[in-house]
């Protein structure tokens, strides 16, 4: 049996079922990290021991006839920005190279609760910013469908590790985008969580009100199984709602019949690369074949999204920064005479060229009037993409899209100018979003992009078994 082409959830059932063991699971993946990660750099850390004593400790557990968590023994990988303790979390950056947190994420908590076997943290863009992980300190990470590719970002690790089938499950993080993406470019299923259903306590922030941590699996079930184990109220984050909504996935196993799906304009006056188009409109056709109604629909605002995104990420990351000074976390320049000299070599030197950019951006956008100027009305522009959603899902029950207008394009290379992305849009609404493969053929994959209500992700899950079940 070859362990590493299961999924997520059939390693667990096999385990169950005494077929293998923890330590199989967890050996076959290491074997194939030998084999791939110098080529891919899906990770930035990997702690081989520590896994493997994990799973012995499952396997323990097993034949003591223990319960187990629904992870139980599947090998999982962190994205780099979610802290974990005793382990290294560098967040892509210079800064944290050598940052070992002295206590877990409350995600990571749960992963270990629920027997995951993390072995290791995943590459991001540095601090998550960016849409390629090509500005990690740590090297740029290679799409396993096609090494000369981006793999999209910034939690591209996340992504390249469980396509090029080092992990089955991961955690990434995703402020405008930065799970789907990389799970469209990499051929696998990625879901942004509704804000405030998976707790943030743990992740070093890029923008407090727009980040939302979330997971990636090979499969839609994969995912969610992911989902459940991470999700729930947390009290050590304020924004957590105060409600354990766990999905059934038995219960969401449906036809389409009579799920109302909204099919936004503005979406498709985009230019988007022939295959994107293509592939969207098969996609389309299946979703109606099973019964789905899809009609046309308007988000007049949309179209402001990307600037308001840019403001209030930028103003957000410029605060978050601040505490990276060279004295509390991480790097401190060598020589220094003055205190103002020791924060600026140190953030002069550890810092990469898109931090430095937001860093400046915000502290401009935030100073004096321009706080009202630019934020305020950013956050008022916020309220009417809201707004616009909120009339949609009176009627519909989820939205499609692409999740990107375009293929991933060369490592090296920088965003052709017809790239176009309206993913920030659904951070700034705190809805929540699926992409999925639109189908299983080999090579470049597109990925389709559900989008629900906030706390509406049994619609999104739905919709996505059901399209995973009819396509080919
Ligand atoms: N591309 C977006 C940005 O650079 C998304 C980042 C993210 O979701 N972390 O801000």
């Amino acid at each position: 049996m070859d362990i590493i082409n299961l999924s997520g959830w059939e390693m667990r059932e096999k385990l169950l079922n005494k077929e293998i063991s923890s330590r199989e699971i967890v050996k076959s993946h290491l074997d194939r990290i030998d084999k791939v990660e110098e080529n891919i750099n899906a990770f930035i850390t990997i702690d081989k021991e520590k896994a493997l004593k994990d799973a012995d400790m499952v396997d323990e557990k097993i034949k003591n006839g223990e319960n187990v968590g629904i992870l139980a023994g599947i090998p999982i990988g962190i994205k780099d920005n979610i802290i974990t303790k005793d382990f290294r979390t560098t967040a892509g950056s210079k800064m944290l190279e050598n940052f070992t947190p002295i206590y877990d994420a409350t995600v990571v908590k749960k992963v270990k609760e629920n027997d995951g076997i993390i072995l290791g943290k995943t590459n991001l863009d540095e601090f998550a910013m960016g849409g390629t992980t090509q500005s990690s300190y740590f090297g740029p990470t290679k799409n396993p469908l096609d090494e000369t590719k981006i793999p999209g970002g910034s939690s591209g690790g996340s992504a390249a590790a469980i396509a090029a089938k080092e992990v089955a499950l991961s955690l990434g993080s995703d402020t405008g985008g930065s799970i789907r993406i990389p799970a469209s470019y990499c051929g696998i299923v990625g879901i942004k969580p509704t804000y405030g259903l998976v707790s943030r306590y743990g992740l070093i922030s890029l923008s407090n009100s727009l980040d939302q941590i979330g997971v990636f699996g090979k499969d839609v079930r994969d995912a969610v199984l992911m989902l459940n184990a991470v999700s729930g109220h947390d009290s050590m984050d304020t924004t957590s709602i105060n409600n354990d909504i766990k999905l059934d996935i038995e219960s969401l196993v449906d036809s389409l019949k009579g799920m109302k799906i909204g099919l936004p304009k503005e979406y498709l006056d985009l230019e988007m690369d022939p295959k994107v188009k293509e592939e969207m409109d098969k996609a389309i056709n299946i979703l109606k074949d099973g019964g789905a109604i899809i009609e046309e629909v308007s988000l007049p605002n949309i179209k402001y999204a990307n600037e308001a995104y840019n403001i209030i990420v930028c103003g957000d990351a410029s605060s978050n920064m601040a505490r990276f000074d060279g004295i509390r976390y991480g790097y401190r320049a060598a020589d220094y005479e003055t205190l103002d000299e020791l924060y600026i070599k140190s953030r002069t030197e550890a810092f990469g060229d898109e931090v430095k950019k937001r860093i400046l951006l915000g502290t401009y956008l935030l100073s004096g009037q321009r706080g009202d100027e630019y934020y305020k009305k950013a956050q008022k522009v916020r309220t009417l993409i809201i707004n616009d959603f909120n009339d949609i899902f009176s009627k519909y029950d989820t939205i499609i899209c692409p999740t990107a207008t375009n293929l991933p394009f060369n490592l090296g290379g920088s965003r052709p100018s017809k790239y176009y992305n309206y993913n920030e849009a659904i951070n700034l609404a705190g809805l929540c979003s699926i992409s999925i493969p639109t189908s299983k053929g080999d090579g470049l994959s597109v990925g389709l992009q559900i989008i629900g209500d906030r706390f509406k992700e049994s619609n999104i899950i739905k919709a996505a078994l059901a399209y995973e079940g009819m396509v080919k």
